[in-house]
């Protein structure tokens, strides 16, 4: 097999990994294994897969009976992530809501700590109660006994213990997994990038659903070989003397709207170089310390630290960003938000403030999981993207 022939089977595997993982559940539910479902970022990972349990995640992104059988119980002015979520569960749509044994929700947004109360009645759930501010003197202690009581929960509840040895063994293996993804935002420094954000999109996506974990580092780890050793050869996504446009993305809920605008971006022959957010280089490249006696607390100072809308005040997100733009040499921010998602709706205004600052071209794209404004999202974004050619070619 050659090395591009190679590159294309990973690449396929990480785009069908979610088709993959319902059956691997399924295996692990008849095996008597315990999968649990989670929704975002916050759900400390490194706890439930430190008790030997499966953690998949169960964000709705399809509209599909989704949202509009949602819309049945919960109003419809909710972002559409939370109605796809509760619709997927609610009509048994989603099967990895089917074979959870347990699922953790987190009381990020409003709108999702109540739909929490109403996904209680149809499955089991435990709730982690996230501080609103990500100042470590005032969050951390309530935030640290919150990740207590969720270890303890799983613990009492499937009968099992979790020792310090465990987390410590999961905090190496997932600081190992985020330092794939953030190894794979260097390739997007290159100029031209040495992968399409495309492409990266849907390692990201896989990532959560690639449940073999060392098939997972394995392939994660020839991934970066292999993109690189084709960058050198000069056989990358890009010819060696095309330049994109180079494009940052900020928001959330964006796997809900892959098709109208990342596919969109890169259809119009910009390049995205790198993501911002809870999925972005930042949580990436911010491991857990593994020097830290109590792994929980080590937990609690890694997650305190997730760039998420949800914190307020949120500087340290902003001067996070500050130096994305820096440090990709990035020609364009788009901020895409979902419809109804106040926090990054709002906090789209301080990214844009930003930019200004720095003379940075910002394009804010309001959505929906909703068909109907493909055409609309798309010509902003040509009319955007046409101005960053022209700007870039003087
Ligand atoms: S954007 Fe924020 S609320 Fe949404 S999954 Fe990421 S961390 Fe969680
Ligand atoms: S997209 Fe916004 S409103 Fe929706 S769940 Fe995430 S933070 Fe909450």
């Amino acid at each position: 097999m050659s090395n591009e022939e190679e590159f294309q089977s990973i690449m396929d595997e990480f785009r069908d990994a979610k088709k993959n993982a319902s059956l691997f559940c399924k295996g692990a539910s008849e095996r008597g294994d315990v999968v649990i479902g989670s929704f975002c970022q916050y759900a400390p990972t490194e706890i439930i897969r430190a008790a030997g349990f499966y953690n998949v995640i169960l964000c709705g992104f399809n509209y599909d009976p989704a949202v509009p059988l949602a819309e049945t119980e919960l109003p419809a002015n909710l972002c559409p992530l939370i109605k796809s979520s509760y619709g997927n569960i609610l009509g048994k749509t989603c099967p990895f809501a089917f074979y959870s044994d347990l699922i953790v929700g987190e009381t990020t947004c409003d709108g999702k700590k109540k739909m929490y109360e109403m996904l209680q009645e149809l499955k089991q759930m435990h709730v982690i109660h996230l501080p609103n501010v990500p100042d470590k003197e005032r969050s951390m202690e309530g935030w640290e006994s919150e990740l207590h009581r969720f270890k303890e929960a799983l613990e009492e509840r499937f009968n099992v213990k979790i020792t310090d040895e465990q987390l410590k063994n999961t905090i190496k293996t997932l600081n190992k997994e985020r330092s794939y993804n953030a190894r794979m935002y260097e390739l997007g420094k290159l100029d031209p990038p040495a992968m399409t954000g495309v492409q990266m999109r849907n390692v990201l996506t896989a990532e959560y659903f690639m449940l073999d974990e060392k098939n997972k580092a394995v392939k994660s780890e020839r991934m970066l070989e292999l993109a690189k050793q084709l960058w050198d050869e000069g056989k990358g996504p890009y010819k060696k003397d095309e330049h994109p446009v180079r494009i940052l993305v900020s928001g959330a809920g964006l796997d809900g709207v892959l098709d109208k605008t990342i596919n969109v971006i890169e259809e119009l022959g910009a390049a995205i170089v790198c993501y911002e957010g809870c999925c972005g280089i930042m949580n990436m490249r911010r491991p857990i310390d593994e020097n830290d006696p109590d792994p929980i607390h080590a937990i609690a100072d890694k997650y305190l630290e997730v760039p998420c809308a949800v914190m307020s005040p949120n500087a340290r997100r902003f001067e996070q960003f500050r130096n994305v733009l820096d440090e990709w040499k990035v020609d364009g921010v788009i901020s895409i938000t979902v419809h109804a998602c106040s926090p990054f709706d709002i906090e789209s205004r301080a990214l844009e403030d930003i930019c200004n600052e720095n003379d940075m071209p910002f394009l804010h794209v309001r959505t929906d999981y909703s068909p109907g404004d493909e055409g609309q999202v798309r010509t902003r974004i040509e009319a955007f993207i046409e101005m960053l050619q022209a700007k870039k070619n003087g």
